[in-house]
């Protein structure tokens, strides 16, 4: 049966995005009216966003403690889905990030920014406020969100709430002086429920209220539950482990398809896959690289912190260019590994170049341009990028960790006879281990025939989110019958 759901997070594709939350909070709820449900997506009313809007209009107007709140409403681009963004010029109305300043530190007043918004959440799905449609069940993701599951615990009759985690490592968490001017109920300040070691965490409120929790791969699933990748939490959520699943990602096929990439000087597919080619002369021309189409290139692009492991690749980095091998960055992040890259290139101009800053056009042709991509992440909840390079034939060197070693299967012997293998995996998170890998894939790639059936098996792989979406749906009928369970 077809659920109304509301889906509150912090950032969707094209409105705002910092990273792979708003590509799933575009996909998903998509998929999901596709499947038949009717969704809701709700999002602060940031500066950057109402301002490039094209069409909106306001649907109510509320109060939230002494706050004032307006419900913008508009469509999602590309889609058919009812966008709601909760408006109010104070916390959300200024240009950039949504999470920090131009310094690259954290609003002084997220709490109370995400704590406003997660409190118009609450309204809405308690159909106190605004348009009298109300949700049977909300879905709620990372920290931004995490109080919406707590507050909601407190209604005697209330919507189902689901908890999706996209990243344990950033929690939400402030002192106990925030949690008083929030005034926040005291059952609140308790080790059991939000309290962790003498700080609020925003994420708690998710993974102890919500009915389900998901997050976003099978492995980050198990890999959370152990003191090593449990960000402290790895308890809590070992207790909950009968409702944690974890479920792919989807990605958006049609905006990161190869034969109709609008970002390329040259679309291809699994037939005419010699034409690639072209994207990599252009992209090293792009990138003011000698092109030499007979050298392996290779890419990558995300996030340039500790997560990603790019402290292995600086560390690597002469032996990867004296392969020979030519390699194109884009990033940005924390500025000791912008500047060690920049750097770098200094010597080593004709095989190493760097784009620091976000540009998704180019993120688009180092996937169709390069050979292999590199993501030697140390955790990786999901990932992305690995699923973009399989479905351009760019072939994934990877850590085998989380969603990647979820989404890639390793060329091994044994995999290459049967066309399973789409990529390369590396087992320790050590720097010579992903040298060896990165090996292991030029050599590879010198043997065309092997190399094309790789890329051809990358390419057939579905990714599209209906196949997430249909295990979403599942669960959410658990979550219903939790909240049901809990309320009666
Ligand atoms: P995370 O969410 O941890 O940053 P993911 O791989 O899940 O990593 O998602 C990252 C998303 O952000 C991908 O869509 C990727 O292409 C994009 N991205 C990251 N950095 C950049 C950048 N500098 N320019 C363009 N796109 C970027």
């Amino acid at each position: 049966m077809a659920k109304r759901i509301l889906f509150a997070t912090s950032e969707v594709y094209p409105l705002i995005k910092t990273g792979g939350l708003a590509d799933v909070s575009a996909g998903l709820p998509r998929a999901l009216q596709a499947a038949g449900h009717e969704v809701r997506v709700i999002l602060p009313a940031y500066g950057d966003v109402i301002d490039n809007l094209e069409q909106a209009y306001s649907v109510g107007r509320f109060k939230v403690g002494d706050a004032e709140v307006e419900l913008i409403e508009t469509i999602l681009p590309g889609s058919d889905v009812i966008t709601w963004l909760v408006s109010n010029k104070k916390a959300f109305a200024r240009s950039g990030n949504p999470y920090m300043n131009d310094d690259g530190n954290p609003w002084v007043d997220n709490a109370e920014r995400f704590h406003l918004f997660d409190k118009a959440v609450v309204e809405l799905a308690q159909g106190r406020a605004g348009p009298s449609w109300k949700p049977d069940l909300v879905h709620c993701n990372d920290w931004q969100t995490g109080l919406i599951p707590a507050l909601l615990s407190l209604e005697p009759v209330r919507p189902a709430t689901v908890f999706t985690i996209h990243n344990l490592a950033y929690q939400g968490l402030f002192d106990f002086e925030t949690f008083q001017q929030l005034d926040l109920p005291d059952v609140f300040w308790h080790h059991e429920t939000l309290e962790y070691f003498g700080q609020m965490s925003f994420m708690k409120g998710g993974l102890i209220y919500a009915d389900q929790l998901t997050t976003v791969s099978p492995g980050y699933a198990e890999e959370i539950q152990t003191p090593e990748f449990g960000c402290g939490l790895d308890g809590l959520l070992g207790s909950r482990s009968d409702s944690l699943t974890g479920i792919v990602n989807g990605i958006d096929m049609v905006e990161w398809n190869p034969a109709r990439d609008k970002h390329l000087v040259q679309v291809y597919g699994k037939l005419n896959l010699k034409q690639k080619l072209v994207n990599k002369t252009e992209l090293c021309r792009e990138f003011a690289l000698p092109v030499d189409t007979g050298m392996p290139l290779i890419g990558m692009v995300g996030r340039l912190v500790n997560q990603k492991g790019i402290d292995l690749v600086l560390e690597e980095l002469d032996q990867i260019v004296s392969i020979p091998a030519q390699l194109v960055i884009l990033g940005s992040g924390e500025s000791k590994y912008e500047n060690r890259l920049r750097e770098a290139v200094k010597s080593h101009s004709d095989r190493i170049s760097v784009y620091i800053g976000y540009d998704e056009g180019l993120a688009h042709r180092i996937e169709a341009g390069a050979d292999i991509f590199l993501m030697p992440s140390r955790f990786e909840p999901c990932g992305l990028n690995q699923m973009y390079s399989l479905r351009y034939g760019t072939i994934p060197v990877v850590h085998s960790i989380g969603g990647l070693a979820d989404t890639v299967v390793t060329a091994t012997p044994e995999n290459i006879q049967s066309g399973i293998a789409t990529g390369v995996t590396f087992y320790e998170l050590d720097a010579e281990e992903m040298y060896a890998a990165i090996r292991h894939a030029v050599a590879l790639y010198k043997n065309k025939a092997i190399w094309k059936q790789i890329q051809l098996a990358a390419m057939r792989q579905d990714f599209s989110w209906s196949k997430s979406a249909a295990e979403y749906s599942k669960l959410y009928y658990r979550a219903k019958d939790d909240a049901v369970m809990e309320v009666g």
